[in-house]
């Protein structure tokens, strides 16, 4: 079965923390776009996957919710006492990410974490061209409008873990 798949590549990986809860629990704010809006990231307007190019809230929502199930998964990081782990943390998630992405490659999930896409380097809407390789476009959980402080709260997952270790946010819908 796709779940019991699914779940096996999840504890194969290795992730800290995972629920699992139907697609119509995801919750949706407009205010992650106005954070997104701010651009402290960079992506904004600058990356396919994330707003305005991302496409607008309903379109986000419809997107996830066109799969029935999801599974939240959770990798608790130390980012070091001064941050300085900060970018070494991300190329873990992002590696993590990749390797969840080739376990379920011949499955029919989608798979989204922090960040922009980053399949490309750099992403074609730097320089306004239309994506490269639509089907493989990888999908942020901010950038689609999702409030991962407020789910994670309900879910009784790791956000802030204290002695600056963090939650990154992965999902897997099926
Ligand atoms: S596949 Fe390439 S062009 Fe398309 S969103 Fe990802 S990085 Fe951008």
């Amino acid at each position: 079965m796709l779940r019991e798949k699914i779940i096996a590549a999840i504890e194969a990986v290795g992730f800290d923390e995972y629920r699992e809860i139907e697609a119509t629990e995801l919750i949706f704010s407009e205010d992650v776009f106005a954070s997104c809006k701010a651009n402290t990231c960079g992506n904004y307007g600058k990356n396919h996957s994330c707003p305005p190019l991302s496409g607008d809230m309903q379109k986000n929502r419809n997107r996830f919710t066109a799969y029935k199930q999801a599974i939240i998964l959770n990798k608790i990081m130390f980012l070091g006492n001064y941050y300085e782990k900060m970018e070494a943390c991300g190329h873990t998630v992002a590696h993590l990410l990749n390797c969840l992405r080739e376990s379920l490659s011949d499955e029919p999930v989608l798979i989204a974490g922090p960040g922009g896409c980053d399949h490309c380097d750099p992403c074609a809407a730097k320089t306004d061209e239309p994506c490269h390789f639509p089907d493989q476009k990888r999908y942020s959980m901010e950038g689609s409008g999702m409030d991962i402080v407020t789910l994670s709260r309900r879910l009784n997952m790791t956000y802030n873990g204290g002695d600056k270790k963090v939650g990154f946010f992965m999902v897997v819908m099926y």
